[in-house]
């Protein structure tokens, strides 16, 4: 028999290193049901999960959640009861609950609450690394407290933030420390006047009335106007306000005639790649059995945030525009996969759906309407954002990247073929089928049509989300909206799509912010998620800081990006250090070369992109603090 090798962080086994022997166990078969025990709710908590699914693998996320709720951790009990119900082995049920950062697989105490702060680079830029450390230095040794940094948890315009017991809160400043501890000594709703929940449904940028065309800016709230309105969460407003009229239009027409509208719009998609989506349906096979529609509301680029305001705000528009999109491409079952992260989103989302489902608006399982929709809750996986990975996730397994192709529309969920759109691609069709696919065409650029909401964040003075007609330039955004860098401060590098896009600087701040000309530029719109850089802000920080998070989300399926991402924050780390010469920033741009385009999914590319932008653009300032750390450092041995 072979020696047991330690499993990585990942689950990859690690070469060279071994561990004596152990005897050999037999594997725990599925549990017979009699000889478990399961609470009566959980089990009906279990098989309501069920019965959501066409396959069963499919409920093993819930139901492992619901038996985490019931047991304080993913317990070998809690694990042995799940399988006993779902027919499983609880070494199946394990693999799973290993892989996700929201299940628990260490015994957690009951009473304990989670401080969450991002110190992603939205968030890092406006302080959250000093946050972090002052928070453990004021809790340290109090068990109660589980005080984490995370990565990006999708609310950039509250930075620096922190979810804590999963309440979104921020911004937060170290003066708020005491506060927040006495909050939550005393049981209380830790800083109620910085909860997300409780904010005012607008900011007053969104309040703006949008400006007549012509008559100067065009850069305020045009399709997504009336989204701040109170209560439109709910069906009643959004029914008073027009809603499920475009539905009704789209079911009086044919589905081809449907897609003909989409295709007018010419509409791409929202979530990264810029695809068009008529394009995208058009490629499902006509006929086949049984095809599906999935959403990927699991929105976590970092410095994207407009996905979870808009479920928040108006999560009717996403439900009306799946209905369209399920008619459009003749799908009966669709799927919303939302972060795990957006708890109070997906209780909203959830809400809503039960009242679209009880108008008949919509399906649910085991009921006559169609389409059947059923959300589906992720368990804190970034690389679940990858459309393959997040199909297997769906399907009951770890979410790893799948080898493309066959691409999804081919052979997605179930191994059937598969329409996945983003949230605010698919909250568009609305507006689309209401004022006809060649007037949206008219909106934005001849090859980005339309309008686009805009996450901007970082060194801005008012972060937040703006809708804007693609085409407009990219200054109007950050200054013209957001207002630009604090008093006294320039902008050094921005980010135009999330920080997996390649950093632009200042010289182009005049660009126009559309698909066609930012890829000219050697870059992307990706998700639409501008990270403005001040003057003040070392390069080699912004760049330690995006290889760190790609370097942490890899899921090690690949070398290329298992190795050359640690490997590029290693180097960052060594050049901060002052243990690095400015030769290596020739190795480091080469391994990025060696990356682009050898990866399994895009997250290794996600990595190498922004990195090698930085070298390009700021290799002066590069070299200059590799030296200045390394006379730093020998000062400090001398
Ligand atoms: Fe996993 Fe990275 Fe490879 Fe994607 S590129 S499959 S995240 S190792």
């Amino acid at each position: 028999m072979s020696a047991a090798l330690p499993r990585s962080e990942h689950g990859s086994r690690v070469p060279g290193w071994y561990l004596p022997e152990e005897p050999a166990k037999e594997p725990a078969g599925v549990p017979a049901p009699e000889q478990v025990a399961v609470p009566p709710a959980l089990r009906g908590e279990i098989e309501a999960h069920l019965a959501a699914y066409p396959e069963r693998r499919s409920a093993i996320m819930p139901a492992l959640k619901a038996a985490q709720r019931h047991y304080g951790w993913c317990s070998p009990q809690a694990i042995e009861a799940v399988a006993a119900v779902m027919e499983l082995t609880p070494a199946e049920l394990e693999a799973v609950a290993t892989f996700y950062d929201m299940l628990e697989t260490e015994p957690r105490p009951r009473e304990r609450h989670d401080i969450f702060v991002c110190t992603n680079i939205s968030c890092s830029l406006r302080g959250a690394d000093a946050l972090y450390e002052a928070l453990l230095a004021a809790t340290e040794g109090q068990e109660s407290l589980n005080v984490r940094s995370f990565e990006c948890l999708g609310a950039c315009e509250l930075a620096p933030m922190a979810s804590i017991d999963g309440s979104y809160v921020g911004p937060l400043q170290r003066e708020d420390i005491p506060t927040l501890l006495d909050d939550l000594a005393a049981g209380r709703e830790a800083l109620p006047d910085k909860q997300l929940a409780r904010r005012p449904c607008a900011d007053p940028a969104a309040r703006e009335p949008a400006p007549k065309k012509g008559s100067g800016s065009r850069t305020t709230k045009l399709l997504f106007a009336g989204i701040d309105e109170p209560g439109l969460a709910t069906l009643a407003v959004y029914r008073s306000r027009g809603g499920y009229e475009a539905l009704a239009k789209a079911r009086a027409m044919s589905a081809a005639e449907v897609l003909e509208q989409i295709e007018a719009s010419a509409l791409r998609g929202r979530g990264g790649a810029g695809f068009q989506m008529g394009k995208k349906i058009s490629f499902l096979p006509k006929g086949a059995a049984e095809k599906y529609l999935v959403c990927n509301a699991d929105e976590s680029e970092p410095g994207t945030f407009k996905d979870r305001e808009l479920i928040q705000k108006s999560p009717h528009m996403l439900i009306e525009g799946i209905a369209i999109a399920a008619h459009a491409a003749e799908i009966e079952r669709a799927f919303i996969y939302i972060r795990g992260e957006y708890e109070r989103q997906a209780d909203i989302l959830e809400a809503a759906l039960q009242e679209a489902q009880q108008e008949g608006l919509v399906g649910a399982p085991g009921g006559e309407e169609r389409p059947i929709v059923v959300v589906h809750r992720g368990a804190g996986a970034y690389i679940c954002g990858e459309e393959t990975g997040l199909l297997d996730s769906l399907e009951g397994k770890r979410g790893n990247p799948r080898l493309k192709p066959p691409f999804p529309a081919v052979q997605g969920l179930y191994q059937g073929p598969t329409l996945i759109n983003n949230v605010e691609t698919l909250a568009t069709l609305p507006r689309i089928i209401a004022m006809g696919g060649e007037r949206y065409a008219q909106l934005g650029t001849e090859t980005s049509t339309g309008t686009k909401i805009v996450s901007v964040s970082g060194h801005v003075r008012r972060p937040g989300n703006y809708e804007i007609e693609l085409g407009i330039p990219a200054r109007e955004i950050i200054y013209g909206l957001a207002g630009g860098p604090p008093e006294g401060r320039e902008v050094k590098c921005w980010f135009p799509g999330g920080s997996s896009s390649p950093v632009l600087t200042a010289a182009e701040l005049d660009l126009p912010y559309d698909f066609d000309t930012l890829a000219k530029a050697g870059t992307m719109l990706g998700s639409g998620a501008i990270i403005v850089v001040d003057d003040a802000t070392p390069i080699i920080d912004v760049a330690l800081k995006v290889a760190k998070f790609y370097a942490h989300e890899s899921c090690g399926k690949c070398t290329p990006c298992r190795e050359g991402t640690r490997w590029t924050q290693k180097m960052l780390e060594r050049m901060a250090a002052g243990e690095a010469t400015p030769m290596d920033i020739e190795i480091m741009a080469s391994a990025q070369e060696n990356i682009i385009g050898n990866c399994l999914c895009v997250l290794g590319d996600a990595m190498a992109m922004p990195i090698g932008s930085i070298v390009r653009r700021f290799r002066a300032e590069l070299e200059e603090q590799i030296e200045s750390a390394r006379q730093r450092a020998q000062g400090a041995v001398a």
